[in-house]
């Protein structure tokens, strides 16, 4: 739209609103800056009328169009809402304008949406699920405080539901009616949406009902989901990367254990991380801070726990690895994956793709390498880079590629090696350290060879048996900030 348009005042200064490259800038009259029609400028006259003090001098404001969240033209008045970054309890703001009567700006409207959302489709319909008893209980604080009105400023339909018990969120994905949102939004830990994949997996139209896109809201003891797809647990900033963001493919495993499958989207680990994963659920109420507390118990203890482990490794040479993974990230520089809302095709998608290496009680594929460990002191696979909002255990680690990244160390380690390597985790130097075996893989069979112990995948326990697992590339869908993951690799 480049017609101007313009409101006569009422009361304080005439103010001038345009859209200028990918900001919104809101200007009293008396000050005009320098036009310049060759920019696609966009601009109108208007009168700040509630401003919080009425009789104040109106600052000019310059704000980014990423941050602005809706634009609306109702009674004659324009209304432009966005984010407050630094206020997660007022999270919102919005600024209003009388228009002269009879005054038309639905044109100016159209093209604030325009250029806040671009390509990213707007007013989206989203089921909410929110876990109570995830991390320090305040899932239901966070959605209330800080998402529920970013999404409502964005236009958004929010249909809330919070759990009632383990298992619920599975069970309501299992049977929703998938046509009625474009999103399923876990306000939790990583538990939560482990619980969803696996409720929409159950499904007669699990290929298509998993394209729905799951967005993931930090209010767990365990959300390293959210820091690897946002590049933070701040609520306000992951609101806003959900509204503004896109859909993304990701890989998804099959997880075989006895007679049973179930999926993974995050993480398996045995040995010192499962154990403060499930082993330290007393100390739930520490939040984040319960498996650094485990973790060093651990390695001051020099625990060991024996396994078998067969890996089917595509490349464990950690230069090839950290090489591939520049080349890949140079080339998505600036590239933005997927925008759509749904990406299924109905007629085809139906239900699991087959196994390609079957299942725990089939024989290992000749192709894997099977090894004993009577030292492990910690073996991790993961699909995502961070494993907590400030442990990036796989830095490698991309969406999409049909590869997880596995990890292990031995437990007998000395305990200031062992130490040296764990705290190195933070800057994700434990990559090249001599202790950290690390390789990229498309399928893996642990067997524990103790009794008792834990077995974790995506922050759950699982039965202490031998389990498998292997990748489905771009089998899920979630919704990235910018359809990339974010490591301490990453530029
Ligand atoms: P955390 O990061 O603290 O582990 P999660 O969101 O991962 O938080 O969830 C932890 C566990 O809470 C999951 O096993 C989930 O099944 C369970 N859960 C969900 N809703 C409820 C509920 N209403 N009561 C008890 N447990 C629940
Ligand atoms: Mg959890």
């Amino acid at each position: 739209m480049s017609a101007r348009q313009s409101f006569s005042g009422i009361h304080n200064a005439r103010i001038h609103c345009s859209i200028e490259n990918d900001e919104l800038r809101i200007y009293p009259a008396s000050e005009p800056p320098e036009i310049d029609l060759r920019h696609n400028r966009m601009s109108l006259d208007g009168v700040l009328q509630n401003c919080c003090s009425p009789s104040a001098p109106f600052r000019a404001r310059v704000l980014s169009l990423y941050d602005v969240l809706s634009a609306s033209f109702v009674d004659q008045r324009l209304s432009i809402s966005c984010v407050r970054r630094k206020n997660s309890k007022k999270p919102v703001k919005t600024y209003v304008f009388d228009a002269q009567p009879n005054e038309d700006c639905q044109g100016f409207v159209k093209s604030i949406w325009a250029a806040a959302y671009r390509s990213t489709p707007t007013k989206k319909r989203v089921k909410v699920l929110l876990n109570p008893f995830g991390g320090s209980g305040k899932a239901k604080a966070i959605w209330n405080d800080t998402i529920c009105p970013i999404f409502n400023a964005a236009h958004y339909v929010s249909d809330v539901q919070e759990t009632q018990h383990s298992g619920h969120a599975a069970e309501i994905a299992e049977s929703m009616q998938l046509d009625k949102y474009d999103i399923i939004a876990c306000v939790s830990g990583d538990g939560l949406p482990h619980e969803v994949i696996n409720g929409l997996s159950r499904r007669e139209d699990a290929g298509r009902a998993l394209k729905v896109p799951i967005a993931f809201i930090p209010a767990g003891s365990g959300n390293g989901s959210s820091k690897s797809i946002y590049d933070t647990n701040k609520h306000v900033e992951c609101a806003l990367s959900i509204v503004k963001g896109v859909v993304t493919p990701i890989d998804l495993m099959s997880m075989t254990q006895g007679g049973r499958r179930f999926m993974s989207y995050f993480s398996t680990s045995y040995g010192v991380i499962a154990d403060c994963d499930v082993g330290t659920e007393h100390l739930r109420w520490m939040g984040e801070l319960r498996f650094t507390v485990g973790v060093v118990q651990r390695i001051f203890q020099r625990t060991c726990y024996p396994c078998t482990l067969s890996l089917s490794v595509i490349s464990d040479d950690k230069d090839s690895i950290r090489r591939e993974f520049h080349a890949r990230n140079a080339a998505k520089q600036g590239k933005i994956a997927g925008n759509t809302h749904h990406d299924f095709d109905v007629s085809k998608e139906t239900g699991l793709p087959a196994l390609r290496y079957g299942s725990v009680n089939d024989p290992v594929p000749d192709t894997w390498t099977t090894t004993h460990y009577p030292k492990m002191g910690t073996f991790y696979a993961g699909l995502m880079p961070y494993m907590s909002s400030t442990t990036c255990f796989f830095p490698t680690s991309t969406p999409a590629t049909g590869l997880m990244d596995v990890m292990h160390m031995q437990g007998n380690l000395p305990f200031f090696s062992a130490l040296n390597t764990v705290v190195s985790v933070e800057k994700a130097d434990h990559f090249n350290s001599k202790y950290c075996y690390y390789a990229k893989c498309d399928a893996f069979r642990l067997t524990p060879e103790q009794h008792t112990g834990h077995i974790s995948v995506d922050g759950e326990s699982v039965a202490f048996q031998a389990i498998q697992g292997e990748v489905h590339q771009g089998l899920g869908r979630i919704i990235t900030k910018n359809g990339q993951f974010f490591s301490e690799f990453s530029e």
